[in-house]
């Protein structure tokens, strides 16, 4: 009933994971639920009383598991694992598609350390909102079924209200988890590991002469797909240590991420991220530098002798760098309408963005501007002066281009996750007011019917923005 679960990874060895007996909570009570995600998941049921008590932990009859990894946070490496999520099981859609469905903030795991395993409200909607908005934009993401109230309070700088996240993801599978195989357990656990997640997520490489490069070299483009996506949308993820990267390619883990206002690459909204190690423009060479990490596990599966292992390995993440920057301005031409590079293409990006940089403009707004004239009205619609050139020779350039401003609608989007928007509605959503909340989730439904959008959720404010900061637990 409610899920078809089928929890393969608890075919892996022991030490990969933890069952879990939850501790319950005193007072489940719904706070948003998915009707959409539910239907398409082919979950049985309304959201009704009993799963609710099943996504608060409050009732199951799976067999509940976190899940072991470790990971280098801020460059430094660690153990971590689950410490306030647990797996209820793997589901299986009417497609045979499987998904883990995990309760974020359900209570302390063996992985726990000194934390409390619960989450607060604020940032299990802030996380409801991100994945919904990052998924809405076309963006490999985690999902969000359900935030439930858990009744109990969680305390952090300040008191809060505890709450329970259902995430629904492809796989948690990370490059943590790998390098938690071979640094605290045995050359077998990574191959186990490997074999693992090639059958679950990239069957097709299981015929590879070489397993282990294959995979890495998929693991690279996935992940490379993902992050040029969110250098297309402005979205700076924040915490992109190695215990956050996905093995699947999909957007995970919402803490202190955020949209970027004004172009500036050297963008940071993190509190904690003093050196700027994961600001917007950082976020490729990071990719690349944990890319590393993962090859690393790897290395006594891709050839018995170190120094071969490493040399083809190095093959590998040195293509990095030319893979990135030809899918990053595939991205780039697409958002100004062009399908096919020709000459002088990427210089046209490079000014354009010089420009925004210049004048500070706003990244999403610039591009809408340009790509829905019909929501800005003239006054909005100006550049600078000094922009009339470039917008000229756009305009020659696209001229003869087939579709491109229908192309630019599919990449440029006109509605992002504004910072204070977003304050706003986490504000009155703990103040127990939702409308905002829904409001923004029914603006992302009808995205289509871009005339009905609401301006308020258009307006950049670069002030609130220049000193705006998230933080992680809260
Ligand atoms: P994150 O920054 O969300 O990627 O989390 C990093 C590590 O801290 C993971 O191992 C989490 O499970 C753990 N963690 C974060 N918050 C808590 C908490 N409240 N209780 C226990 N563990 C936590
Ligand atoms: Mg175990
Ligand atoms: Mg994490």
């Amino acid at each position: 009933m409610y899920f078809n679960f089928d929890s393969t990874y608890l075919s892996l060895p022991e030490k990969f994971y933890e069952r879990i007996h939850f501790q319950g909570v005193s007072k489940p009570e719904w706070v948003v639920k998915n009707e959409e995600l539910r239907k398409s998941l082919n979950i049985d049921g309304d959201f009704d009383e009993t799963l609710l008590q099943i996504l608060s932990g409050n009732q199951w009859n799976s067999t509940p598991f976190s899940q072991a990894y470790a990971g280098h946070q801020f460059g430094h490496f660690t153990m971590l694992g689950d410490g306030r999520a647990t797996i209820l099981g793997e589901h299986l859609d009417a497609q045979g598609n499987r998904w883990d469905i995990q309760l974020k903030g359900s209570g302390p795991t063996p992985y726990s350390r000194r934390g409390d395993g619960r989450a607060t409200l604020r940032s299990m909607l802030k996380e409801y909102l991100f994945s919904e908005v990052l998924h809405d934009l076309g963006i490999p993401s985690s999902r969000s079924l359900a935030v439930v109230k858990t009744g109990e309070k969680v305390y952090r700088e300040e008191i809060h209200e505890g709450a329970i996240l259902t995430r629904v993801m492809k796989s948690h599978i990370r490059i943590g988890t790998f390098e938690y195989a071979r640094y605290f357990g045995t050359q077998d656990d990574v191959e186990t590991l490997l074999n693992y997640s090639v059958n679950r997520l990239y069957p097709e490489l299981k015929n590879s002469t070489n397993l282990a490069l294959a995979f890495l070299e998929k693991v690279m483009k996935v992940q490379i797909d993902l992050i040029v996506n969110w250098m297309r949308v402005g979205f700076i993820h924040g915490v992109m240590n190695t215990d956050n990267i996905s093995i699947s390619g999909e957007t995970f883990d919402f803490g202190p991420c955020a949209f970027m206002g004004v172009y500036d690459p050297s963008t940071v909204y993190s509190s904690i991220d003093q050196n700027a190690r994961y600001s917007f423009e950082n976020q490729p060479k990071i990719l690349k530098w944990n890319l590393a990490r993962l090859a690393e596990t790897l290395l006594s599966l891709i050839h018995p002798e170190e120094k071969v292992a490493i040399e083809l390995a190095i093959q590998i993440i040195n293509e990095f760098d030319s893979l990135y920057m030809e899918s990053w301005y595939k991205m780039m031409f697409s958002k100004l309408g062009i399908t096919e590079e020709k000459e002088g293409d990427s210089h046209l990006v490079d000014e354009f963005l010089e420009y925004l940089y210049q004048f500070k403009l706003d990244y999403t707004n610039s591009f809408a501007k340009l790509t829905y004239p019909e929501v800005f009205d003239e006054k909005e619609n100006d550049f600078p002066k000094e922009m009339n050139s470039w917008l000229g020779k756009w305009k020659i350039r696209i001229e003869n281009e087939l579709n491109s401003n229908e192309i630019m609608r599919r990449n440029n989007p006109i509605m992002i996750l504004r910072n204070q928007s977003l304050e706003e509605i986490l504000k009155n959503a703990e103040e127990g007011n939702f409308s905002k909340f829904h409001n923004l989730l029914n603006q992302l439904e009808s995205k289509k019917r871009i005339s009905s959008i609401d301006n308020s959720f258009l307006r950049a404010n670069p002030e609130f923005d220049s000193q705006y900061k998230t933080f992680c637990g809260t």
